[in-house]
């Protein structure tokens, strides 16, 4: 085992310490809160290193590198796809994924659908929200919600889990709370319109973000430096 092996683990160790605490803060049960290692940019090794001390979820940004990395690992962790998915590459998602948190259209959700369906699987899906109104990220409108999630329940061969978000950068991330805190409301409103028995995810946090996340109520961080970066993590303020 080198050096870099031993950074991951310490890592991993210290997040999971981090969301505990931000969860104990909130009165809430550390066990509400999964920890997804978001893996674009990580080699193999690092993976799988990852993996050995206890990630079970894995997070990829694009479908082809998903696949390459599928290919190697496999299915003993579960795949999420986190970034933009273009419709023509619906089929291939739709098989390596068992979650695409990054669904923003209705035509995502078609085909999405149409490929689950040909593959003869369920695939779980959260819509993504463009929390901060940012214009270069993806993601629906907060206000848009309601209706994307009353489209998508209907989609037999998906199962809408809840919700996704990133909030904008900013260095102070005490800043983003009010987007997480309208997230989580949104979350708890649309869990009593929706009657979806499944709508359990509210993924949000990131690095720089997750335990505040954590203090209004994500159910799972997604965290990428802060677990493979040799740098290490900044310790929040
Ligand atoms: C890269 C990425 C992350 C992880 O970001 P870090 O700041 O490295 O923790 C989380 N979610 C999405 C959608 C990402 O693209």
């Amino acid at each position: 085992m080198d050096k870099h092996d031993d950074l991951i683990r310490d890592n991993i160790a210290g997040i999971k310490k981090r969301i505990a605490a931000a969860a104990a803060r909130a009165n809430r049960s550390a066990g509400e809160i999964s920890l997804l290692a978001v893996t674009k940019y990580v080699s193999l090794q690092d993976i799988r290193t990852a993996i050995q001390a206890g990630i079970k979820l894995i997070g990829e940004n694009r479908v082809q590198d998903g696949q390459k990395k599928f290919a190697q690992i496999g299915p003993a962790v579960s795949w999420h796809m986190l970034g933009h998915l273009q419709t023509n590459k619906a089929r291939p998602a739709a098989a390596i994924f068992d979650m695409v948190q990054s669904v923003d259209s209705t035509r995502v959700a078609d085909a999405l659908d149409r490929a689950a369906g040909g593959l003869d699987r369920q695939l779980d899906v959260l819509l993504e929200v463009n929390i901060g109104g940012e214009e270069q990220k993806f993601g629906v409108a907060p206000d848009a919600v309601p209706e994307l999630a009353a489209y998508v329940r209907r989609k037999s061969n998906l199962r809408l889990r809840g919700m996704m978000a990133m909030a904008p950068y900013v260095e102070n991330a005490e800043l983003v709370r009010p987007f997480f805190r309208h997230m989580a409301n949104l979350f708890q409103r649309l869990r009593a319109e929706l009657d979806v028995p499944q709508w359990d995810t509210l993924s949000m946090g990131m690095t720089n973000d997750f335990e505040i996340a954590v203090e209004e109520g994500s159910t799972l961080v997604r965290i990428g430096t802060g677990i493979f970066s040799t740098q290490g993590m900044k310790e929040s303020a």
